[in-house]
């Protein structure tokens, strides 16, 4: 039975990068025979706009049924006045909540072609090839309680709460040493247990999990020296899990260290490895229909959904290779310093395509 997908376009230069990756997605599927199949629905502004929902029932109810998801991007001025519940980002969150993608892979490669790009010494960071494995449904960003009150003095007093079940913790730690065991076989887990409680538990449960990976070795560390040490020695790292707050922060700080937001490619999975795939970056309303757009983190997004999702490691590794080969060729977006002469969103997804 084929495989279906999800496409999501959204707002912004989603529509354009999202293009660019079906281009590259058509030509794998000739290359390998794949037996996949993708169907476009609203998501985003652009669904606000005709059905009054940025996350419509219908578009949910694809997703559900759907093997993976491959999403552009969402949001812009225009609905910064809509009811924060219309939000474009909302059903975002909404989708992810709804379909349980606990589990948010970001991996911080840096192309060799592209080290002077990085803000960081080239000898630092040439080579680079992180993951970051992020909690993405639990912790801080959805404990309860959580508001603002006042006191009876007056004063107010804002509160949020940090917790995690053995659970929680245990499945995201699987994703972390299954995901080390396609890789380098290390995990770094990264906490606060010297101070919070729920740390010492997310130790103690990863720990546990480990016994279950022998080939796969464990370590532990701070989340203060683990910021310190990613831009000091980043290539230290192989698989890095972490909560939801430390890993929002802690994957920022590493998609710097690659140069340009337009390269890094990201996915949510669930329990059974279904995923959405997505780049980093937002819509970009500053240059929506300029062509400046870098669709690489979109291309890359669909070589992880291969990998992730529908098990095609082998035309996600093409891939990957088709950009290297293009970077290696000289062509540069805006983004990546391409100057004067820098290739469009099209002939970026063109050369790709060519490369495949
Ligand atoms: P942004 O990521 O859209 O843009 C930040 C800067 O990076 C801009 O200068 C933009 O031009 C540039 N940029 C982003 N992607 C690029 C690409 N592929 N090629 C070249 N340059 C690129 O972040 P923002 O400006 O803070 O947010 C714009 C909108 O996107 C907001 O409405 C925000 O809420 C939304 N947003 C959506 C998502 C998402 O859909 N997952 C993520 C972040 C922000």
């Amino acid at each position: 039975m084929s495989q279906k997908i999800i496409v999501l376009p959204g707002d912004g230069i989603g529509p354009e990068i999202v293009a660019e990756g079906i281009k590259v997605l058509d030509k794998v599927r000739e290359k390998f025979r794949l037996d996949l199949e993708w169907e476009t629905a609203l998501m985003g502004g652009v669904a606000y706009d005709k059905t009054g929902k940025p996350l419509p029932d219908e578009t949910l109810d694809l997703c559900r049924k759907a093997d993976a998801i491959l999403f552009g991007a969402v949001g812009g001025p225009q609905y910064d006045s809509a009811p924060r519940e219309l939000r474009p980002e909302r059903g975002l969150l909404a989708l992810r909540a709804e379909l349980g993608l606990f589990s948010n892979l970001r991996p911080a490669v840096l192309f060799p072609q592209l080290a002077e790009a990085s803000t960081l010494k080239p000898e630092v960071v040439s080579g680079l090839d992180i993951m970051i494995i992020r909690e993405l449904t639990g912790g801080i960003y959805f404990g309860q309680p959580r508001g603002i009150e006042t006191l009876p003095n007056g004063e107010r007093r804002g509160f949020n709460t940090l917790e995690y079940t053995e659970s929680e913790i245990e499945r995201i730690g699987r994703s972390a040493f299954d995901i080390a065991m396609k890789r380098d076989k290390r995990v770094c887990s990264v906490d606060k247990a010297n101070v919070l409680e729920f740390s010492e538990l997310w130790r103690e449960v990863l720990e546990s999990v480990a016994k279950d990976y022998p080939e796969v070795t464990l370590s532990h560390m701070y989340v203060d020296n683990a910021a310190m040490q990613l831009v000091r020695m980043p290539k230290q790292f192989d698989v890095i899990v972490t909560t939801n707050m430390f890993g929002d922060i802690l994957s920022d700080a590493a998609a710097m260290l690659t140069g340009s937001i337009g390269m890094l490619p990201s996915a949510s999975l669930d329990a059974n490895g279904k995923g959405l795939y997505e780049p980093i970056h937002g819509s970009a309303p500053d240059i929506v229909g300029k062509g400046l757009a870098n669709p690489l983190a979109t291309i890359l997004s669909i070589a992880m959904m291969l990998r992730y999702s529908l098990g095609a490691e082998d035309a996600a590794v093409s891939i990957e290779n088709a950009v290297s080969s293009v970077l290696d060729q000289g062509f540069r977006t805006a983004d990546l310093g391409g100057g004067e002469n820098a290739a469009k969103t099209a002939e970026m997804g063109d050369a790709v395509a060519a490369a495949l």
